[in-house]
């Protein structure tokens, strides 16, 4: 395999575009706006640049990496000899399964189609394809470049044979593949947001405030982030809604999401994103300063 699509060039995709490439891959990376295709570009020539520095990579490393790459607007032509797709697009159930039928439709027959979403389920986006055996999930985490792992996610009706294909791909790659079933929140998320959600918790009660929970999980469990502060970095509304996804898939009511995890996005405190959550970030995310309304 090298011929590989990358949909969508946002914060996940470039990542990804930039991983395929610099092992040698030949990389279409698409989006719907021409403006984040070359912010994608320039985002990776400038992380390229930083490995060049460190001299993890040479400049002609660099210019092969990124002589890999070609931008597309244009989803039929761009996927028309491909032989694997990652889709990265705005996580929106919505819009993923009109991709997944695009992908199905401009796509050679043997090609694999695969998904980077957090939280939608494998199983579903598979079904509105004609070949949900080669449909899978493939969950990098953020930054990609720098990050190890990929949940490789089987879906439902995943062959086994592209479940190989993938978590081999994904060694090549340099990462770490961990094979998974599909269930809500797959194994990450199940994990990761009903301890973030926990900690919302724990703050709502008045148990402790927001420096006090986070120190008490660097120190004391050597996570490198409190979970208030990894939370503000992932976007409280994305915490949300996966907390949605496994309410509602689960069924169960230890995930329902915390009452002031739902005020805090209503209200527009999305974390970094929009400047506060539960630090301010209006200053940069170098220092951490407690938001006003969670000063002791
Ligand atoms: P993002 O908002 O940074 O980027 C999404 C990109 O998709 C945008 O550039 C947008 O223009 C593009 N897009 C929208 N509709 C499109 C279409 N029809 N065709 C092509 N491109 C389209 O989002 P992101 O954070 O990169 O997330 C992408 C996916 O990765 C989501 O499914 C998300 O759940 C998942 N994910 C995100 C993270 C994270 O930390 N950000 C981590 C793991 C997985």
């Amino acid at each position: 395999m090298e011929k590989v699509a990358v949909i969508g060039a946002g914060t996940m995709g470039n990542g990804i575009a930039h991983v395929f490439a610099q092992s040698g891959y030949k990389v279409n990376l698409v989006d719907v706006s021409e403006d984040n295709l070359n912010k994608a570009i320039s985002t990776i020539s400038k992380n390229l640049d930083r490995m060049v520095a460190k001299e993890k990579i040479t400049e002609a490393d660099k210019a092969a990496t990124l002589g890999n790459i070609q931008t597309s607007t244009n989803m039929a032509s761009a996927l028309s000899d491909r032989e694997l797709v990652v889709e990265a697009a705005t996580e929106n159930i919505d819009l993923k399964l009109k991709i997944f039928k695009d992908m199905d439709q401009h796509t050679p027959a043997g090609c694999l189609l695969s998904t980077n979403t957090s939280s939608i389920s494998i199983t579903r986006i598979a079904a509105v394809t004609q070949r949900p055996a080669q449909v899978i999930g493939m969950h990098f985490m953020n930054p990609v470049p720098v990050m190890k792992l990929v949940e490789v996610i089987r879906g439902y009706a995943t062959s086994d044979e592209v479940t190989k294909q993938v978590m081999e791909l994904s060694v090549k790659l340099g990462k770490v593949p961990v094979e998974v079933n599909d269930y809500p929140g797959f194994v990450a998320n199940r994990i990761l947001m009903p301890m973030i959600n926990e900690a919302i918790i724990t703050l709502h009660e008045g148990v402790a405030g927001v420096e006090e929970i986070d120190t008490v999980m660097k120190l004391g469990m050597a996570h490198p982030m409190g979970p208030l502060q990894l939370a503000d970095f992932i976007g409280l509304d994305v915490c949300l809604s996966i907390m949605n996804v496994l309410y509602d898939g689960f069924g169960n009511p230890k995930y329902a999401p915390c009452p002031l995890l739902v005020n805090m996005v209503m209200a527009g405190k999305k974390g970094v994103k929009s400047g506060e959550g539960f630090y301010s970030w209006t200053h940069g995310t170098k220092d951490l300063v407690v938001a006003d309304g969670f000063k002791n």
